[in-house]
């Protein structure tokens, strides 16, 4: 993450530091805010701790890339590669994680109460790394934890593949061993939700991703592999025989998730780097909504583009919360070319619900143009499709809240095969010559 940041400081307006103390209590998450989407933020000195924090790592699109070392042509590729192919990381016998070993406090860590309604101080960045019941191969996650005490979170576990060790372990009666990393190269949080199957651990992902250069330390009280760059672990168990109520947190759309049982960790032991810093992502940010649409982009092209011959692009919007909304740009080379993209849209994506498919000459990123295209290509009877009753997410408040049933809208926003193109061509100015005066 150090080298990381450093990078980013060296391109203008891609880093911010706040050196004036700031207070972990709304302060620090409202500056966040007001920079949300645009450079990392770093705050050098956060009331009630020793530890520096940053934010907006993973803030935008195109530092995201810079991460990967990719573009936003070639991401989808990128991301579908590591989920492939991952690359187990290199075990070493020490790293910069292991410079200091202490007795863990997390009252003293730079933990932010975000929002009014908040249950309490959250880490954000912190991925959790468990072994698999078979002791062949660990599973690392990112999951929200709520500070409960010095030795004590609460983790919310959405039924996936931590969940399922965990409930492997509970019916052991045991706890489950698990150490969760804090302060990483954006590549490793990007492979970390980039959603291999079962059985594959997310830090091959996420070393794929960076080209093979992540290395690896053993933890001493758990029995799994933790990046040696990380900038603080905490090793501990998620308790087989504890929960406690978890929530309210806001999530991904910016409105409060509900409160839930949600198991116990029991942190043991922490180590980091001398002079660690803590890193922080804002809930409902644009750093939340990019980590968790980035890879289902990559599933939806793949998905895509088997149903029509060239997909250009796929967007999952920010004002759609990275979930919701989707935009799919393809070179139309039939009629109904923009109903099947809309088709597969759908079925590569069953949290999506709006989608709206454009031409090539309509860019994916501005929402402008993407309206523009839906105002003077659209005909409400004949290119929006509507399916009612279909499996929706479970984040989306107004969806049926019991049987997560959603209506579901495509809008197929391309230009008409059987009218003349021209008539839907934005006009061009011609170029002009270096004197001003226009060409041809
Ligand atoms: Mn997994």
């Amino acid at each position: 993450m150090r080298s990381f940041i450093e990078a980013e400081k060296a391109i203008p307006g891609n880093f911010l530091e706040f050196e004036d103390e700031v207070s972990p209590t709304y302060e620090a998450p409202a500056l966040m805010k007001d920079h949300d989407g645009g450079p990392v933020v770093m705050f050098r000195k956060v009331s009630g701790s020793e530890f520096a924090v940053a934010g907006g790592l993973c803030g935008n699109r195109d530092r995201i890339f810079r991460a990967i070392g990719t573009d936003r042509e070639g991401y989808y590729k990128s991301l579908i590669d590591a989920v492939n192919r991952p690359i187990p990381p290199k075990i070493v016998e020490e790293g910069p994680v292991n410079e200091v070993r202490e007795k863990p406090d997390l009252d003293k860590l730079p933990a932010f109460l975000h929002y009014e309604k908040d249950a309490g101080r959250y880490i954000t960045a912190g991925l959790v790394i468990a072994r698999g019941t078979d002791g062949k191969f660990q599973n690392a996650s990112m999951h929200r934890l709520l500070v409960l005490g010095k030795d004590r979170l609460a983790i919310r576990i959405v039924p996936r593949h931590l969940y399922a060790l965990h409930e492997e372990a509970k019916k052991r009666g045991e706890d489950l061993q698990v150490a969760i990393a804090i302060g990483l190269h954006p590549a490793v949080l990007v492979g970390a939700n980039a959603g291999p199957k079962f059985g594959v651990d997310e830090l091959g992902v996420g070393n794929a991703l960076l080209g093979g250069r992540l290395e690896v330390v053993k933890c001493k009280h758990v029995s799994v592999t933790v990046p040696a760059e990380a900038e603080i672990v905490l090793e501990g168990v998620i308790k087989c025989d504890e929960e406690v109520p978890e929530g309210p947190f806001v999530d991904l759309t910016g409105t409060y998730d509900i409160v839930r049982k949600q198991p116990v960790v029991e942190v043991v032991s922490m180590m980091r780097r001398k002079g660690a810093i803590f890193q922080s992502i804002l809930p409902g940010g644009a750093e939340h909504k990019l980590l968790m649409g980035l890879p289902k982009e990559a599933r939806m092209y793949d998905a895509i583009s088997r149903a029509v011959p060239e997909v250009r692009g796929v967007r999952l919007t920010l004002g759609g919360s990275c979930w919701f909304h989707a935009v799919v740009s393809i070179k139309k080379q039939s009629e109904g070319d923009g109903k099947n993209a809309l088709m597969a849209a759908f079925g590569s994506n069953p949290s999506v619900k709006h989608v709206v498919v454009v031409d090539e000459d309509i860019d994916v990123d501005n929402m402008e143009e993407v309206e523009w295209a839906i105002a003077t290509r659209v005909q409400g009877d004949g290119d929006i499709i509507i399916v009612k009753g279909a499996r929706g997410s479970t984040l989306d408040p107004s969806s049926d809240q019991v049987r997560y049933l959603t209506s579901k809208v495509g809008i197929d926003a391309t230009i008409p095969w059987d009218k003349p193109r021209e008539k839907f061509e934005r006009a061009r100015i011609p170029p002009r010559d270096r004197q001003g005066r226009t060409k041809g």
